[in-house]
């Protein structure tokens, strides 16, 4: 053979080596990834490989088909893909199917705004045409947030999502109606609803949002018509008033009484030849806010004295009632979720501002109807679909009533009826869609009622005719309470966080009947007849579930497309008047009623579903909307609400607390984080943030994401590089023949991964995130790859001790890609591709580590003293590199000199100090006094030329002159292998 070349050193030295990049390139990797998971179809071969498993259903609040994604609903699609990944990973069989809502009057407005660019009407198109426009413009806007999911990383049945305008989903949600009816829990009548004078139509309490407005506020005089002397013979032979005070001067037409409270004491005081009554609390400040100067009080009684008096309205000729209620107060400050209506939010508005004598229009308000409804009043509501005061009312017909406020005002200063009036700003409803202030009216409408069934709440029509008259449909049992069984159920549901009960049952103990119908065209019809001879309202289950099945072959437009008489069961008969002629109801259902019917649309239709759902996660908006109409129709199906648990989670708002907003220039688009940073950066954010509360989010925050994300890819990076050549089968060295320093980070892998697996089955992802950052950035990065970097890069390949610490390596790689796969979804499939032991094609075809049973807790404490020791002894080399007695550790000796427990210890480890401080030699003594004393001086003998190390035993070996003795033995090693 030839001379000897000399040999290269460097070339023996182990470098890590991995196709797994430092820079992550996600803008461009991930869409190849969600490419290569399309041709696998891992969707449907997770789906396969959970088969037979434990079922797990998380049920996706459908988000409405209208506008493109924000942060706020890639998050709450993010936080759900969260759950459902980590329970498959748990070992359940978690299916994620998600839907879309797509009836409803946004897609109305914006169908009608594209027909306004064309220069047309919505008049122009048939209710058929228009409602096909609707329909496409749904499917169009539901494909592109289709796309935008799933370039999040989001997996599920893409290609079979829910659609609440699926010909089924209609089907079922007419059925849904059907059961409701059957309950005995339909009604239709007039009752106050929100509504939206722009958009001439009901609004449910989920579609209205409270705003600041400014009202006029003004205090009246009511005269009383009763002799005041059965009040307090104090009064006899005076002129006396009732005050109220109200900020919507324009129901005051349709007042019909002034209710006070029972138990509050009122005051009668003098005015001038007046008396004047309020509560008693609120004398001085009434006094004072209409300038009446001190007031003399002549009498005192308790509100329940007033009952049944008479007073006159302030200037028509009609009676007011005076009424006791529990509802009146003397103020407080209102709350969002409980304001039924404008009034309420009046009575509750301002302590100084009332007079705890409340104008009642048993047309304009909940409350107001509800006790109106106890003492027989009429629920009078002169006001028309767009806000216009109708004949009937002297002065101001055809008037719309915020432009009458001010008339109002005017004409009573000039009748000597007000007392006082100013600008007020309160928080006050608006439309949810054209922002305009709703008013509440009552209207003809179809409600589900929350307390009885409606055999009791039979309506007469404006003519007095009884067309709601539903009574045959009526079961016997059909008598039960909606809002007594939610609320029973409510008690049996998990919410996270645990407020949400509470929440929920304010919300329930407060809430009206519902009102489900809609005098618009983007929906599923409410399928009730009417006979066109007696006027009798058709609504009985057998006759609804006749057009639901036209509904399951055609699709609810076959209420429009097809006459009445088509649509209703052969030979059938009006059970009024015998007549077989029909006109159909024009309103449709709530949308709210279209999603609520999802559980069982979807979770009881398809068979890898099942009822009731385990897991509902949206925001906190849904106690109104969605978690609110699924219980509704949870228990007029099942008699239970429809979901075991219910998350709610915080708005995404900016780093300063405020809503996000384009125009403000502080939102985040998704877009634009995914085409710099990649969808990982939105999920890492999620994960990183506690939802549970709101989550703030700016380009500051993204970075310190980013930051964090590439520690955790550079701590994977390591242990892949480090794996190279490694292979799991013939490589593996068992734990009890491992080097002992390698035992360390395995007891702590095995703390983090129970960590992990708790913060996973509490739905807590940011403790997930805690966990692990620390984990790869405290134990990996800082400690453990620091100590082993030695052996992995200088010992020979197949010595044992350097397959002992890779063997370390590729359990931590494997467990740190399966317990970070759910939320870093592409890189953890990444990994899982650079791994040597992969078995299945895909991360998210694996399951989670398991954490063993034991806590090897002394392990662990003695470790974190060992590095406690450690930390000493790097400041210690800190200093001397300061003091430039070394340049770097491994120019070092470290002498430590201590006592008792702790030189027991170090003495254990002795062999293992040196990596630990990454130095080259560590003398050990006993020490005279407590503590440990740590001494720096510069190493004995020289640098090897291949390891760095100084060691006295360099250029002991002819064939390697410049290295250690250690390196020698690695060459040895190498050269006989
Ligand atoms: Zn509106
Ligand atoms: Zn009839
Ligand atoms: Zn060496």
């Amino acid at each position: 053979m030839s001379t000897e070349t000399p040999l290269d050193l460097k070339k023996t030295v182990n470098l890590p080596k991995t196709a797994f990049s430092q820079k992550a390139n996600l803008a461009q990797s991930e869409p190849a990834r969600l490419e290569k998971w399309a041709k696998l179809d891992l969707y449907r071969l997770m789906r396969q490989a959970s088969e037979g498993r434990e079922k797990f259903i998380l049920h996706d609040g459908p988000p409405y088909a209208n506008a493109d994604i924000h942060l706020g609903t890639a998050t709450n699609k993010i936080l759900k893909d969260f759950i459902v990944k980590s329970r498959g990973m748990m070992g359940y069989d978690a299916p994620y199917v998600p839907g879309y809502d797509c009836h409803g009057l946004p897609i109305e407005i914006h169908v009608e705004r594209g027909l306004e660019k064309k220069g047309k009407k919505r008049g122009d198109l048939s209710r058929e045409s228009f409602r096909r426009a609707c329909r496409e413009h749904a499917e169009n806007a539901l494909k592109s947030q289709t796309r935008d999911f799933k370039r999040l990383g989001i997996l599920g049945e893409w290609d079979n999502p829910y659609l609440t305008m699926s010909n089924h989903y209609e089907a079922e949600t007419a059925r849904m109606f059907a059961r409701f009816v059957e309950r005995g829990w339909v009604y239709k009548g007039a009752r106050p609803v929100y509504w939206c004078i722009k958009d001439q139509t009901a609004l449910a309490e989920a579609e209205v949002e409270y705003h600041q407005h400014t009202s006029p506020s003004v205090y009246v005089k009511f005269p009383l018509e009763s002799d005041p002397a059965e009040i307090d013979p104090a009064l006899a032979g005076r002129k006396v008033f009732v005050l109220i005070w109200t900020t919507t001067p324009w129901t005051l037409p349709a007042n019909l009484g002034i209710a006070v409270h029972p138990d509050f004491e009122y005051s009668a005081f003098e005015q001038g030849d007046e008396v004047y009554i309020v509560a008693s609390d609120l004398v001085e400040a009434v006094a004072a806010k209409c300038e009446l100067g001190q007031p003399k009080v002549l009498a005192r009684f308790q509100g329940a004295k007033l009952d049944r008096l008479k007073a006159r309205h302030a200037w028509l000729d009609r009676p007011s009632l005076l009424m006791v209620g529990e509802h009146v107060t003397l103020g407080g400050e209102a709350d969002a979720e409980t304001e039924l209506d404008v009034k309420d939010a009046e009575k509750k508005a301002d302590s100084k501002a009332g007079t705890g004598a409340v104008h009642t229009a048993p047309g304009h308000g909940h409350d107001d109807f509800v006790i109106g409804k106890r003492y027989g009043l009429e629920i009078y509501c002169p006001v028309d679909n767009a806000g216009r005061f109708t004949s009937e009312v002297e002065h101001f017909a055809g008037q719309r009533v915020f432009d009458a406020n001010d008339a109002i005002v005017e004409f009573m200063r000039d009748k000597g009826v007000l007392l006082f009036s100013e600008k007020y700003e309160h928080r006050y409803p608006h439309c949810w869609r054209c922002k305009n202030p709703v008013i509440f009216r009552a209207t003809p409408q179809w409600f589900i009622a929350m307390d009885q069934a409606h055999r009791d709440l039979v309506e007469k029509d404006e003519d007095g005719r009884d067309r709601t008259n539903l009574t045959d449909n009526l079961p016997e049992n059909g008598s039960a309470s909606l809002r007594g069984a939610a609320l029973d159920e409510i008690e049996r549901v998990k919410w996270i966080p645990g407020w949400g009960v509470d929440r929920m049952r304010n919300m329930l103990k407060g809430r009206p009947d519902w009102c489900v119908s809609r005098q618009r065209v983007w929906g599923v019809s409410i399928p009730v007849f009417y006979c066109a001879k007696c006027t009798e309202a058709v609504a009985d289950p057998a006759v609804i579930n006749y057009v639901a099945d036209v509904f399951e072959k055609e699709s609810g437009d076959a209420w429009w497309t097809h006459d009445a008489k088509d649509l209703m069961p052969p030979g059938y008969t009006c059970k009024g008047c015998g007549a077989q002629e029909w006109i159909k109801e024009t309103d449709i259902l709530d949308v709210w009623f279209d999603s609520g019917t999802s559980s069982i649309a979807v979770l009881e239709n398809r068979e890898e579903l099942r009822w009731p759902a385990d897991v509902y996660i949206e925001g906190g908006d849904q106690f109104r909307g969605w978690f609110n109409s699924s219980l509704m129709v949870g228990v007029a199906a099942h008699d239970r609400a429809p979901y075991k648990t219910v998350i709610t989670h915080g708005w995404t708002l900016d780093a300063q607390g405020r809503a996000m907003h384009k125009s403000a220039g502080n939102a985040i688009e998704p877009e634009k984080v995914i085409k710099q940073s990649g969808a990982e950066t939105i999920r890492l954010w999620c994960a990183s943030s506690n939802y549970f509360d709101d989550m703030r989010g700016s380009d500051e925050i993204l970075q310190r994401v980013t930051d964090g994300y590439r520690k955790l890819r550079n701590t994977a990076r390591f242990a892949l590089g480090n794996l190279y050549g490694f292979e799991p089968d013939r490589d593996s060295v068992p734990d009890a023949e491992m080097e002992e320093i390698d035992r360390w980070p395995l007891a702590e892998l095995d703390r983090v991964t129970r960590r992990v697996l708790a913060a996973y089955e509490a739905y807590e992802f940011h403790n997930v995130y805690q966990a692990l950052f620390n984990f790869a950035t405290v134990t990996l990065s800082a400690r453990y790859f620091d100590i082993i970097k030695d052996r992995l890069y200088t010992f020979a390949p197949r010595n044992k001790a350097r397959r002992s610490a890779q063997t370390v390596l590729l359990r931590i790689g494997d467990s740190l890609a399966r317990m970070v796969a759910p939320i870093l979804v592409f890189t953890a499939d990444e990994i899982w591709e650079n791994l040597p032991n992969r078995i299945e094609a895909s991360i998210h075809l694996a399951q989670f580590p398991t954490a063993s049973g034991d806590a090897q807790e002394a392990l662990l404490s003695e470790w974190e003293h060992l590095f406690a020791v450690r930390d000493d002894v790097l400041r210690a080399l800190e200093e001397a590199r300061v003091a430039k007695l070394i340049g770097s550790s491994l120019e070092a000796k470290v002498t430590l000199e201590a006592t008792g427990s702790t030189l027991e210890l170090l003495q254990r480890h002795q062999n293992d100090l040196r990596y630990l401080f990454i130095v080259s030699q560590v003398e050990l003594r006993e020490a005279t006094s407590e503590g440990v004393s740590i001494k720096v001086s510069v190493a004995d003998g020289e640098k090897c030329e291949r390891c760095w190390n100084y060691s006295t035993h360099v250029g002991e070996s002819e064939a390697y002159p410049t290295v250690c003795e250690r390196c020698i033995a690695a060459l040895t090693e190498i050269g006989q292998a």
